[in-house]
């Protein structure tokens, strides 16, 4: 397939939004990006700068010190996969911790945010060629991409997920602590003001709850195909 196109990928909290949208990328050698890497990293931020108190309320001296967030993808050696690095130093690890993903969803709703990362993702898609990932890439940042997917799962497969993913990462949680964290994220994440997380209109949806990774991935090609094809 010659012709390269904007695949915007939506969905709510460890419906395996990465994975496929990683997988895919790779297949059509397209450049992947995880927007809520650069939202877990807003937040790493604002904790390490001490921005957010103890009720998980934002100060909003976190406004004026945006610009001093340099958010970068940069390939790491030993895999084909980027590592998110925040002001030059490496945090894939720490942006993936169960307390950044507790405290992500209030930082992600302010608007000073959401226009800075926006910017940028924007600006990162303007050659196409690109799977983007979030809660707002075919509504917000990419509204006319040429393919939106929309992705779902069982409230109880995303938490099984999500626990064995964090287990073997180290992270010492409970099923519980993580079925909250994703309840919690996925009821912020469609309630806020802002653009909230919506099914695009014209977006086709994943229900992934009973599919493997290569059925997804065929699944996904597919309808890339379909797109190259019909335009
Ligand atoms: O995709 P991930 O679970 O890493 O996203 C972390 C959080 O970042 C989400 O729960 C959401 O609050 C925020 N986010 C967002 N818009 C995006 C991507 C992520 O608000 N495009």
């Amino acid at each position: 397939m010659n012709k390269k196109i904007v695949i915007a990928v939506d969905g709510y909290s460890s419906t395996g939004k990465s994975t496929v949208a990683k997988a895919i990328a790779h297949r059509l050698n397209y450049i992947y990006v995880d927007t809520g890497a650069m939202y877990r990293a807003v937040t790493l931020f604002c904790v390490q700068n001490g921005l957010i108190d103890s009720q998980g309320k934002i100060s909003d001296k976190l406004k004026s010190l945006l610009q001093d967030i340099k958010i970068e993808f940069r390939k790491s050696d030993d895999s084909e996969t980027a590592d998110t690095y925040l002001n030059d130093l490496n945090v894939e690890k720490e942006i993936r911790s169960i307390e950044i993903a507790n405290q992500v969803s209030a930082v992600s709703a302010i608007a000073e945010v959401r226009e800075l990362l926006v910017r940028q993702q924007q600006l990162m898609g303007r050659a196409k060629g690109i799977v983007m990932d979030g809660r707002d890439i075919g509504t917000v940042v990419f509204p006319d991409a040429e393919l939106k997917v929309f992705m779902t799962a069982s409230p109880e497969i995303r938490t099984v997920r999500r626990f064995s993913e964090l287990k073997a990462k180290g992270e010492n949680v409970s099923v519980e602590e993580v079925r909250k964290n994703i309840e919690e994220r996925d009821f912020k994440d469609t309630h806020r003001e802002i653009s909230p997380l919506k099914q695009a209109a014209d977006a086709v949806v994943l229900d992934n709850s009973n599919m493997t990774p290569e059925e997804q991935l065929e699944w996904l090609y597919e309808k890339v195909k379909e797109v190259c094809e019909r335009d």
